[in-house]
């Protein structure tokens, strides 16, 4: 089945076809998170949609080399300037570790670290994110556990980002001002601007961002962007041609994208993925930066953002509280799984509205999907007349994916197709060609993108703070009573129910339930 995808370079959606279409092969590299601090829900966001459109690649058939960064260098408190400005984050993080270390609110497996050294604070946040990637299931994460250079750290790159601007400078791309600080020229490069629409005469005019007054007058335009900084008295810092110093955030992903991904194609590779926020300046520097350097006409083929995701109709804010990490909302009584889904659900060009509501929602969908491959895996030898719902709803589900990733279409199938599994339709009743395990698989190939099912049984596995047993004996109690038309008995399981945490909800195939998460 074809894919179609919105393309943010060319502004449509787009056909997908991979460089190599003959090869099925499909490079893509997913900017990372920065390793300052723990990521947070909406960063997952972004992450998460990586990964299921890296899933719905891999369900339509092709290959695909993932690459995922850990930024462990580049970024100042003064980001938004070009010039490197501010002071240096990981030195930041390090001193909210050190706070952290003498109030005792360190994580008991964090061992001994030093938060005076970089590393081990970038060593700290990179062993968080694996963790939490893992428990929401980003595939990234199993091939990192085979070839740990697919989640590479720019700290180890620094010698081919000298080389990139060795090269830069060479071909009259970059420049050394007189500041000591070396500069991209994007009047050099006529296509600055074609990713996100600040051309150079935008941002002259101050339509394209905040520009550094001090800056301006070293620089031969006031969108040129940093490579190279000389400072000595940086806390991470590497000899270079131009001084001791530290390189531009931008050049990080050129380089480890080029260097993993782009070797056969002279750098170029198929999809580049990132948050919206990360159109501009970041992608355009890294086109920019690519195409000056390999002399294409494209870095990635495709462009894929996510749009921000945002908590309970608010902007994600430090002074808010509303910064969830994925270890908040498990502290709260949430599954990995819940929050995997919940962060995926709403299409990733429309802005998400992250809701406690809206993970028990998802919670209980889950629910009903784990009964129903339980189900189907008890009767998977049974026959059936014809294809069963979820065989018959699978090119449906697929279509959808394949339409820009059209998440809700997909789960709308996949609801309706569930719905059909009724009673009425139990095996007992047929005897014809069509078996239950077509079913069992139809429903495990959804799950290969939706990705909750596996997650949803490797954590009841591990659900040690509720009594499943007692839950299940409950919900018996209370249908039996139902079915005795004995509501106040029935209302009564309810409530032992709810004081033990649990939510219960009535589904044509059974009664789900799942945990309550509160605010
Ligand atoms: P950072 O670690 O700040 O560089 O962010 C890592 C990724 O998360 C980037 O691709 C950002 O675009 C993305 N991101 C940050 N905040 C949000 C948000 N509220 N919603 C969706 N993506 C986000
Ligand atoms: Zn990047």
């Amino acid at each position: 089945m074809t894919l179609r995808l919105y393309n943010t370079l060319t502004k449509k959606e787009e056909e997908f076809t991979p460089l190599d279409p003959e090869s099925k092969r499909v490079t893509f590299y997913a900017c990372g998170p920065t390793v300052y601090d723990y990521a947070h829900i909406g960063n997952f966001r972004s992450f998460l949609n990586a990964d299921v459109l890296r899933r719905v690649l891999e369900l339509v058939g092709y290959d695909v080399k993932q690459v995922m960064n850990m930024t462990d260098v580049g970024h100042m408190t003064d980001d938004e300037l070009a010039d490197g400005a501010g002071q240096d984050k990981m030195q930041v993080a390090g001193q909210r570790l050190l706070e952290a270390k003498k109030a005792g609110t360190l994580p008991t497996d964090a061992g001994e670290i030093d938060p005076t050294d970089p590393y081990a604070v970038a060593d700290f946040y990179v062993h968080a994110f694996i963790e939490d990637s893992r428990k929401l299931g980003l595939k990234i994460i199993a091939d990192a556990d085979k070839q740990p250079e697919l989640m590479p750290r720019p700290t180890r790159y620094v010698e081919q980002m000298i080389k990139l601007v060795e090269k830069l400078i060479e071909n009259d791309h970059a420049y050394v001002a007189s500041d000591g600080v070396v500069y991209f020229s994007v009047q050099s490069y006529p296509a600055y601007g074609e990713l996100s629409g600040n051309t150079p005469d935008k941002i002259r005019s101050g339509e394209g961002g905040r520009v550094d007054e001090k800056t301006q007058l070293v620089k031969k335009h006031p969108a040129d962007f940093m490579l190279w900084k000389p400072d000595a008295s940086h806390v991470m810092k590497w000899p270079s041609p131009w001084g001791e110093g530290y390189p531009g955030w931008h050049l990080e992903c050129s380089v480890m994208a080029v260097s993993l991904l782009g070797q056969e194609t002279n750098g170029v590779i198929d999809i580049h993925s990132g948050g919206e926020d990360n159109i501009f300046p970041h992608h355009e520097c890294e086109v920019a930066q690519t195409c000056c350097s390999t002399g294409e006409s494209h870095f990635a083929r495709y462009w894929f953002h996510t749009r921000f995701l945002i908590v309970e109709n608010q902007k994600m804010s430090k002074s808010k509280g509303n910064f969830y990490t994925l270890n908040d909302l498990l502290a709260k009584g949430a599954s990995p799984a819940a929050v995997r889904l919940e962060l995926i659900k709403t299409h990733y060009r429309s802005q998400s509205n992250f809701t406690f509501r809206g993970l028990t929602d998802s919670q209980r969908q889950i629910d009903r999907w784990a009964r129903l491959k339980t189900w189907l895996e008890t009767n998977k030898n049974e026959s059936l007349n014809q294809p069963g719902p979820l065989t018959a709803a699978l090119p449906a589900f697929i279509a959808a994916l394949c339409n820009d990733l059209n998440i809700s279409g997909a789960i709308g199938v996949l609801n309706d197709a569930a719905s059909k599994h009724d009673v009425a339709n139990s095996p007992e009743n047929s005897k014809g060609k069509f078996t239950y395990a077509a079913e069992l698989d139809a429903l495990n190939q959804m799950d290969s993108v939706l990705g909750v099912l596996d997650l949803q049984q490797s954590a009841s596995l591990s659900d040690t703070d509720v009594d499943v047993k007692r839950i299940e004996e409950l919900i018996e109690k209370r249908n039996a009573a139902r079915s005795s038309k004995d509501w106040k008995e029935a209302d009564r399981v309810r409530d032992e129910l709810v004081d033990m945490g649990i939510a219960i909800k009535d589904n044509p195939t059974g009664t789900t339930w799942s945990k309550i998460v509160s605010s």
